[in-house]
Formats: structure tokens, sequence, C-alpha cells
């Protein structure tokens, strides 16, 4: 057996402290049988930190997070604590520390979930969000007076290329090589339109890709009305943020949405978490979905170098979902997040 890889584990809040366990169990199971082992290091950071002590994460949170291999996170927020608060003081800092640019987003409805667009199949929504993850709409500068607020969006030629190129080469690897870039050059005629500029340019380096750019507004529409023909997305911050939840929703569940935040070129950990919030209108109970938890889990397994075993896990999640004996109150059912969880451990193969 290999060295095992060193994951900091932060549940951090509401049902993240349900889901993060539900994925370890998961994610141990299907490394370990592939003689690819895992250690853990659990850090309570999070909103029940905050009220404790003052801050999201210990002093030097960032420095002891740079020696891990990765990072698994469950959620953030609470709703006695500001988000910009717990958004900008623990979950924006890791992100940018760490040059986690990339924000990938798989948007996939699997059999055995039913949909919220009429008519609507697995064979019909197969998407992934590349979102750009440390620039644009979320740079935090800008100020807020008496008189009102400013708040500047940062786009460099750089942060767009290199989220561009990361969004092509992946559209060239997948079975139909097709990608839309969400703009709105129309309106935002600065950002926006070096934005389109940076999209032709990389373009040309892909011929293989078939690309095209919607102002987000009109792809926004076209991912309800016609998401049988969008594969790969590229997407600022904003753009990426919204256009997923969306993704997500068509998706069937936000509880089944993961999400991994990339440095693509290793020199910094990555982190990896479900895309849905703490839920605190069902923590506690129990009844939380751990799907988006546990595939995140996967996506994780895949970047340390482990695609075997992600691709069971994901495999595990399909035949759960295909079977539909156990769902959690947000796909219908009346599962509980322990009853989920053993029905994916189960299924792996
Ligand atoms: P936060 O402020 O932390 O973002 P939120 O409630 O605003 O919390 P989410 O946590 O993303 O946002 O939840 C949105 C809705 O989706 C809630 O009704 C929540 O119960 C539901 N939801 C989110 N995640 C799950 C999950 N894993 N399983 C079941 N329902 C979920």
């Amino acid at each position: 057996m290999s060295a095992p890889r060193r994951i900091a584990v932060i549940p951090g809040d509401g049902i993240g402290h349900e889901v993060i366990p539900a994925g370890l169990a998961v994610l141990t199971r299907a490394a370990e049988s592939g003689g690819f082992p895992l250690a853990f290091e659990h850090f309570d950071w999070g909103c029940e930190h905050y009220r404790r002590t003052g801050r999201m994460m210990a002093a030097d949170a960032l420095d002891r997070l740079a020696d891990f291999d990765a990072i698994y996170l469950g959620a953030i927020g609470a709703p006695d604590v500001p988000d910009h608060v717990s958004i900008w003081e623990m979950v924006l800092p890791i992100r940018q520390r760490f040059d986690q640019y990339v924000n990938l987003r798989p948007m996939k409805l699997l059999p055995g979930v039913t949909g919220p667009l009429a008519g609507r199949g697995p064979a019909d929504v197969d998407m992934i969000c590349v979102r750009e993850n440390s620039e644009g709409e979320y740079s935090g500068i800008g100020c807020l007076d008496a008189d009102g607020a400013r708040e500047e969006a940062i786009f460099t030629r750089r942060g767009i290329e290199r989220i561009v190129r990361y969004a092509f080469e992946l559209a060239a690897r997948r079975p139909r090589r097709l990608l839309a870039s969400a703009t709105k050059s129309n309106a935002l005629r600065h950002s926006m339109v070096l934005w389109d500029e940076v999209v032709e340019q990389v373009a040309r380096d892909f011929p293989q890709v078939s690309w095209r750019k919607y102002h987000v507004d009109a792809l926004a529409a076209r991912m309800v009305t016609a998401p049988q023909g969008l594969d790969v997305i590229v997407g600022s911050n904003l753009f990426g943020d919204i256009l997923t939840d969306l993704g997500a929703a068509i998706s069937g569940s936000l509880g089944l949405a993961p999400g991994a935040n990339l440095n693509p070129e290793r020199l910094h950990p990555s982190m990896f978490e479900p895309i849905h919030g703490s839920a605190p209108d069902i923590a506690g109970q129990g009844i939380a979905n751990p799907i988006g938890a546990v595939w995140a889990g996967a996506l994780m397994l895949d970047h340390l170098g482990a695609p075997e075993a992600a691709r069971r896990i994901e495999h595990a999640i399909a035949a759960v979902l295909a079977d539909g004996d156990v769902r959690t109150p947000d796909l219908g059912g009346h599962a509980t997040t322990a009853d989920m969880t053993r029905a994916l451990a189960a299924r792996l193969p």
C-alpha cells in the first residue's frame, strides 16, 4: 500500500455535520478496498468556532491546511452569523490562498431521479460548469457608506485565460465536445467584452470543440428549455454561482450536487464540497441527502489519483438512485441520511 493521502476534514455547520461523516464512510471503504489509504484530520472550524472565539478558523488555519493533500468541506453558514463573515472569513480565504481558481460543478440528471423539467430525462441533462473562482465579481473591492455602495469586479486577462483554457481542455475530453461561454457583453461593456475576446483567442487552440457564447440570461433560459444542447459551460464567478444552482435544481435536488475547488497545477491543496449550504431548516434531523458530499468525495479521489475508486463511488450513487428504494425527503422519500449512507456503501462494487 502507498503512503496515505492526508485530508483535512472540515464539517463546518448545519448538515455539514451529517453529510461529511456519511461521505467519509463511503470514501474510506471505496479507497481502502482499492489499496489507496486515506488519513483524515478533523477541524472544528465554522460558525460555532466563531461564536466561541470570534474567528471562523484558527489564526494559523491557512498555514496548517497548506500541508494537506486535499480539503473536504461540509457547509459553512448559520442564521445568526452574517454570510459576509462566514463566507469572507473562511471559504473565500481558502479558495484564494490556495489559488483554487477552478470551481467545477457537474450538473447531471441521473436515472431514477425525477427532475422538474417536463418531458426531460437523463439523456437531456448532462452538463458541467467551470466557474471562475478567484476574481471577477467576488473581488471584495468596494465600499458601503450612507450614500450607497460600490462593488468592483476584477477581470484580469490571465484570470480569464486560465479558466477558459481549463474549460476548453475539459470540453475536448468529453464525448460531445461542446462549450458554452456565459457572457453579458451587451451590458457589461468592459469586463465581459474582455471575457469574449479571450474566449475567442483560446478557442483557436481547440478547433475540435464547437463553442458559442450566450448572454447569461439567455443561457439560463436555455438550461431550462433546451438543456440537451449544453455540455461544458464556462462562466465568471457570479454567473457560474447562479447557473450552478439552477443546474442543481434541474438535476433533481440541491442535495445531489457536488463541487470541486481546484488548483489544477497542484501547487496547493484543492477543496471538495457539496454545493448546498448548511440547510438550517433540516439540520439535526438526520434527513439530509449525503449524495452531494459523497460525490464531492469521489471528485477528490479522482483528483488525488484514485480514479477507479472515484468511479466505484459514482456507480454506487447511480445504482442506489436507479433502484429507487432508498430516497431521502428531498427526493420524495422517507429515508434518513444513515439509510442512504448504508445503501451507498452496500452498492460499492
Ligand atoms: P446557507 O445559508 O448555509 O447557504 P440555505 O438554507 O440558504 O443555507 P442551502 O443550505 O443550500 O441554503 O439549502 C437550500 C434548500 O435546499 C433548503 O431548503 C435545504 O433544506 C435544501 N437542501 C440543501 N441541501 C440539502 C441536502 N443535502 N439534503 C436535502 N435538502 C437539502
